[in-house]
């Protein structure tokens, strides 16, 4: 490693190849055409962007900026080099280096607020919250929860019931703007300086600042005067202690309807079990009261006559003889 002022450590997104964010740190003077070369991609499969714009250099990037692998519409190059087969994943570790000590939390604060969570795109409306206060594209997250393919942070979502629809308020103008989301009350804007949260049922994302700044009651939505309590209050990217507030709650909420569930169960197999006892009766009812009984024509060897067989076993033969008047029907071997 060279001159450490010479490393440019960036975040590298490319959701559309469904690889996590990494940390790559990589020389200030390579060359992009190198780089591009090093990514485990097609190099005519792909193109790099930052802010949105494809970058044609590294050496005007600042350090941890996100940089972003986007695929070409008609991907692939066609020359057979990439067989899929390799894990992509693989790749990038190995070009990736020993993590910095230290990510610029300026980056990565802004990056929570403006990006969705899943697929590190920008925020676009309609987007959707977990229970934990992470904020999502909906389209992407859909996708990834109807092709299995949430990630393990996210895995307590499990249905599209676990998914609360919300509503930002856009900033006039904003488009292109890396912050585009703004309290619609007090105005401050969506980008991780301010407390947010948001209401669930009525969806409305509003700053922490706005409830005391009206001096509104804490249980009434200050944009539409809906009710709420206080378990519908979902910080969105609280600190450490409210995921872990939010944590519990849901935690708490999901017993509750797995109680349910087995409450349902437990009741479902009572009946179960009397119907399987009422069946055993009756076949040994049926059996007369006897397990089945021992027949040596069961174990009679696969060449013997069974009828030969049991009657080395047993001292009578059933019989067709029918007794009438005229005579007794009596096993032959006692005649
Ligand atoms: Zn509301």
């Amino acid at each position: 490693m060279g001159d450490a002022s010479a490393m440019l450590p960036v975040f590298l997104a490319a959701p559309e190849f469904g690889i996590p964010m990494k940390i790559l740190n990589l020389s200030r003077d390579l060359p992009i055409s190198h780089f591009r070369s090093l990514l485990p991609f097609p190099t005519n499969s792909f193109y790099i962007t930052f802010n949105g714009k494809v970058i044609s250099s590294l050496s005007d990037l600042i350090p941890f900026s996100t940089i972003t692998v986007r695929a070409r519409l008609h991907g692939g190059g066609g020359d057979g080099g990439s067989t899929c087969a390799e894990s992509r994943d693989c790749y990038l570790n190995m070009y990736a280096e020993k993590k910095p000590d230290k990510v610029d939390p300026n980056e990565t604060r802004i990056s929570k607020w403006t990006t969705c969570a899943l697929s590190a795109e920008p925020l676009a409306p309609p987007c959707v919250i977990d229970r934990l206060g992470n904020i999502f594209n909906k389209e992407k997250l859909l996708q990834a929860l109807l092709e299995k393919k949430i990630p393990n942070q996210f895995r307590h979502i499990k249905r599209t019931k676990d998914m609360i629809s919300v509503t930002l308020e856009e900033i006039n103008g904003s488009e292109g703007h890396e912050t585009r989301f703004q309290c619609p009350i007090t105005g401050l804007e969506f980008n991780g300086k301010y407390g947010f949260f948001a209401i669930k049922g009525c969806g409305h994302v509003v700053s922490t600042k706005s409830v005391k700044e009206l001096k509104a009651s804490t249980s009434a939505c200050v944009v539409c005067n809906k009710k709420f309590t206080e378990a519908d209050k979902i910080v969105i990217n609280g600190s450490d202690e409210e995921i872990e507030a939010l944590r519990g709650r849901m935690e708490e909420e999901k017993g509750r309807v797995r109680h349910k569930k087995e409450k349902i169960n437990l009741s479902g197999v009572k009946s179960v079990g009397d119907g399987g006892v009422e069946k055993i009766r009756k076949k040994e009812i049926d059996a007369g009261g006897g397990s089945k009984r021992f027949k040596a024509v069961d174990n009679a060897p696969l060449n013997a006559n069974k009828k030969v067989y049991a009657s080395i076993f047993t001292s009578s033969k059933k019989t067709d003889l029918k007794e009438t008047y005229m005579c007794r029907s009596l096993p032959l071997a006692r005649n």
